[in-house]
């Protein structure tokens, strides 16, 4: 077996990996799994096909940097368009805001 890049200390597993990105399930994906660290290594040839798996899905680049504005007492969260339009968001839709564990949540109805 080969021996891992990352701690050269484990072994590569060949194990079936579920890919999941922004909580959209896209398959099981061959993949290598260091017996010591844990790092999984993915083919360039494999991350093709989840990539174009993830852009039939439009879940594709979907995440990126925002800024927090002020507006009033309260701030702001710029929404961009790629996310507003993937979720279907309107102006003046009613949304609920709250936080899990350190991450803000958004939920549209
Ligand atoms: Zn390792």
């Amino acid at each position: 077996m080969e021996k891992c890049p990352m701690c050269e200390k484990g072994k590569l597993k060949r194990i079936l990996n579920k890919e999941i990105i922004h909580g959209v399930y896209l398959g099981t994906y061959p993949a290598k799994k260091c017996t010591y660290c844990g790092e999984t290594f993915t083919s360039g040839d494999t991350m093709e096909k989840i990539e174009k798996k993830a852009k039939e899905k439009r879940v594709w680049g979907l995440g990126r940097k925002t800024k927090i504005t002020k507006t009033g007492n309260s701030l702001a969260v710029r929404i961009p368009k790629e996310i507003a339009d993937y979720l279907k968001l309107k102006v003046g839709e009613e949304a609920y805001i709250h936080p899990e564990d350190h991450k803000l949540v958004i939920e549209s109805k």
